[in-house]
């Protein structure tokens, strides 16, 4: 009974995505041959053309990603290979941590070999056909080397951390896992912007002196601190411009892509600055992160109330004696089915994300000059591609921004 259960939601999520790919390859193909009015003359036909093009490329790449995830989900949770790994685990070290540590290990093994094929695809398959890669092989698998190292590094005291919790914590357990989450990320946030992300890219502040003048008033008047604001060479992997804000306390910055201040004049990336500085004086990511514990609070008391259930182990061909004493496969089979549930809610998160970037460009239109905004993100749409014409379903349920269009329609400029 729940394997049809999950076998039909394994196919309605497929379903479901298959259905807006479709949806937005078919509008942007319907779209390609005209520029949309309100950029005439701004963005030409050729590059709009590219980033249909580009647009469609990716899509079918992701249908093919998409395929393979499917067909590892009904592996895992229908054909009974969760139940197969863990035996195999629990036969060869036992239920103890280690257990736990291996069937953790595997299924992330499991993953990564799916995973990291695909990105080299994207990365020098696509991303190369469109002039977009700057990487190289070697710096490929550097990355990929550093990635694991960092991951095995994080995951193997997670994992162990929420072990031991489940295991003294009785019932109660979930609770624990929750404050080990909590700690977790917010660990993440103090030491991925300083400590992590230095060991892919260069972070340093901005030369330009003029710039850099403007920006010590920016960061003033909004009541940042200009130190805060780094250029990131970006172009060694990839030719994307970008900007963001990251971090919390001491480590919270504002990162700009070298590959963005090429193309942007000084009046530009105030503008974009004023934006990043929006995201922080609004309070976007304290707001996030509230969100999320709440959420993932909510989530938990389920898995704990699942791990209480003989028939959740049961109808995975789970030992339910076997599944208790080593809880962590409980949790694991939980985050395994996840996803499902999670994609129909997705349209939320993405929501809300669209929701911040509009009250951080009328920020940014109220503490810069928002023409110059408006010509900084129509920089930022060349530079990555990105369609002018999504489809607007597929859009409200995938775009954690609005486009590029929506975003200068609501700016204060006359047109
Ligand atoms: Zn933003």
């Amino acid at each position: 009974m729940l394997t049809i259960v999950v076998a039909l939601a394994i196919a309605a999520a497929f379903l479901f995505e298959r259905w807006l790919d479709w949806r937005q390859v078919r509008h942007v193909a319907a779209h390609r041959d005209e520029v949309p009015a309100a950029f005439a003359g701004r963005i030409s036909l050729a590059d709009h053309q590219k980033a249909a093009d580009y647009t469609i490329a990716k899509q079918r790449l992701g249908l093919k990603q998409d395929i393979v995830g499917a067909i590892l989900s009904l592996a895992l949770l229908v054909g009974g290979g969760f139940a197969l790994l863990q035996s195999a685990t629990v036969a060869m070290v036992g239920t103890g941590a280690l257990g736990s540590l291996a069937l953790a290990g595997a299924l992330a093994l499991i993953f990564a070999a799916i995973s990291i094929p695909f990105d080299y695809v994207a990365t020098f398959g696509v991303e190369q056909r469109f002039g977009f890669n700057r990487s190289t092989r070697l710096l490929f698998f550097t990355d990929l080397l550093k990635s694991i190292l960092l991951t095995v590094a994080f995951m193997v005291p997670l994992v162990l951390a929420i072990d031991y919790a489940a295991r003294q914590l009785g019932e109660a357990w979930w609770i624990a896992v929750w404050g080990i989450l909590v700690a977790f990320n917010v660990l993440a946030l103090l030491i991925v912007p300083t400590v992590i992300m230095p060991l892919f890219n260069k972070f340093e502040p901005l030369a330009d002196q003029g710039l850099k003048a403007r920006i010590e008033t920016l960061a003033q008047r909004c009541g940042f601190r200009a130190r805060g604001v780094f250029k990131m060479d970006g172009s060694k992997r990839s030719g994307h411009g970008n900007a963001f804000f990251t971090g919390i306390g001491p480590a919270k910055r504002i990162v700009l892509f070298d590959t963005l201040l090429e193309t942007l004049v000084p009046g530009e990336v105030e503008a974009v600055l004023a934006h990043e500085i929006g995201h922080f004086r609004l309070r976007h990511i304290v707001k996030r992160i509230l969100a999320s514990l709440v959420v993932s609070l909510a989530v938990l008391a389920l898995a704990g109330w699942l791990s209480r259930q003989d028939w959740f182990y049961a109808g995975f061909g789970l030992d339910p004696t076997v599944a208790r004493a080593m809880p962590l496969a409980g949790l694991l089979l939980f985050v395994l089915l996840l996803p499902l549930v999670s994609i129909w809610f997705r349209i939320i998160s993405t929501y809300v994300s669209r929701v911040h970037e509009f009250e951080a460009d009328s920020y940014a239109a109220r503490h810069a000059d928002a023409n110059d905004l408006a010509n900084a993100l129509v920089k930022l749409q060349r530079d990555n591609a990105a369609t002018l014409t999504p489809d607007p379903i597929y859009s409200a349920v995938n775009h954690s921004h609005p486009t590029i269009a929506q975003r200068i329609a609501r700016l204060p400029i006359p047109r």
